[in-house]
């Protein structure tokens, strides 16, 4: 498969990279080079940079900020980001919640949300799991009952990534207990200032906070809020969780830490000499390489011709995958060049004299998180085997 661009692509991808160039902040591009993680403040600051070109929510429509691209260009788009390395646009605001106004919601709910999604003005984070509820997610429990023009919300999600920072929540909950656990459920937009919401947070095995418990206690959400029909929210959940194809396989974000490993390799000496000179490093590098070229071009195949190979949902099950396996072997391998380095204690945001080191093994860490958010290795590895089986 020949995977040349274009002359118009190759000059879409140019024009990004100046962009990137031009609006980047040093600072933000060292720091993430390094291993560390975007900051709020960085993804917000890049985002809005970005939506003012239509960038920050590319495939949308020109009226809602959008800049009507296919998938392509959004495909460069989101590789050059990775390549930078620079924040990516929130996926809750722009992968997930945009596109669900777009199908579900009212006009009113378009007008109102849509620019703000795409502008970072209101930073969504997504309230589905809860405990007992996770890739069984039907099995949900927070209760929503009708009272006047609100519903009253009770239970409990977990897991809810940056809810500690967020402005809103875009929540599954319960309306009705029915025969089949997949009905009565609806979509619910909800204030995260909203009286009797507790967040509670949890921290990962990687030192950082963005997970967190949410408690909602008698929290009183408008009905206007609700996204499509009451008690439909099954599909609406199905289409946030279905319509995602162009980045799942995290490519980009492979080739910038295997780019990195190979400068590390080539810096760093042992027993006097690069460690590049290493051949056993040298066939894992290759391998990796190969590996990420063989990923690459299935997304392509996935981008460009749905229909070929495997049926769209399990092709979307082979990138996670693969994707999720690669990521986390060039993490490890990150890891293993820091050597005891990587052990140290992780400073505090801000201090000084952090270690060149210090950031991969926390990195290596949260990359195992991989295999089981966004649908675990599991039931990915089930999907295939019934596409495949039969
Ligand atoms: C870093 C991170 C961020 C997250 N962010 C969010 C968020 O922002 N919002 C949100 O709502 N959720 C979020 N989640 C939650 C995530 O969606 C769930 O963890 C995931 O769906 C798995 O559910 P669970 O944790 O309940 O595990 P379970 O579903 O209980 O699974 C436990 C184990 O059993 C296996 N298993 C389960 N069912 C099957 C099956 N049918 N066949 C074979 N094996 C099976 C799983 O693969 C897993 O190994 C996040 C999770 C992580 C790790």
């Amino acid at each position: 498969m020949n995977l040349a661009l274009t002359p118009a692509q190759a000059a879409f991808r140019d024009e990004v990279r100046a962009f990137i160039d031009a609006r980047l902040p040093d600072e933000i591009r060292s720091r993430m080079r390094a291993g560390h993680p975007a900051r709020k403040e960085d993804i917000v600051l890049f985002q809005r940079a970005l939506n003012e070109r239509g960038w920050a929510a590319p495939h949308w429509p020109k009226r809602y900020g959008g800049a009507e691209l296919g998938q392509v260009e959004r495909m460069i788009l989101i590789d050059e980001l990775y390549r930078a390395p620079a924040p990516l646009p929130s996926v809750f605001n722009v992968i997930m919640l945009g596109p669900l106004l777009m199908r579900f919601g009212t006009p009113a709910q378009c007008d109102h949300f849509l620019p703000k999604l795409a502008n970072l003005d209101l930073w969504f984070c997504q309230g589905f799991s809860e405990p007992g509820a996770g890739s069984d997610l039907a099995s949900l429990r927070t209760a929503a009952r009708r009272d006047g023009d609100h519903y009253v919300v009770n239970g409990q999600k977990i897991w809810t990534s940056t809810a500690h920072v967020a402005d809103w929540a875009f929540c599954l909950v319960r309306t009705e207990q029915a025969a089949r656990k997949q009905d009565g459920i609806s979509f619910l937009l909800v204030d995260m200032r909203t009286p009797g919401i507790t967040v509670r947070p949890i921290i990962s095995i990687d030192g950082s906070h963005i997970l967190n418990e949410v408690f909602f206690d008698e929290v009183r959400v408008p009905v206007g809020n609700l996204v499509g029909e009451e008690g439909r929210g099954w599909e609406c959940a199905k289409f946030l969780l279905g319509n995602e194809r162009t980045g799942i396989a995290n490519v980009g974000l492979c080739r910038e830490r295997l780019g990195y490993a190979r400068e590390l390799a080539r810096s760093l000496t042992q027993a006097g000499r690069p460690l590049i000179e290493d051949t056993g490093l040298q066939s894992e590098l290759a391998l990796l390489d190969a590996e990420i070229r063989a990923l690459e071009v299935t997304n392509w195949r996935l981008l460009m011709a749905p229909e070929t190979g495997l049926a769209g949902q399990a092709f979307a099950s082979v990138l996670k995958l693969k994707g999720t396996e690669v990521q986390q072997d060039v993490a490890a391998l990150l890891a293993r060049l820091a050597g005891p380095a990587a052990l140290e204690r992780r400073p505090a945001e801000g201090e000084a004299g952090m270690h060149w080191a210090a950031p991969l093994m926390p990195r290596y860490l949260h990359s195992r998180a991989a295999s089981i958010y966004g649908g675990t290795s599991e039931i990915q590895k089930d999907i295939l085997a019934k596409a495949i089986l039969g």
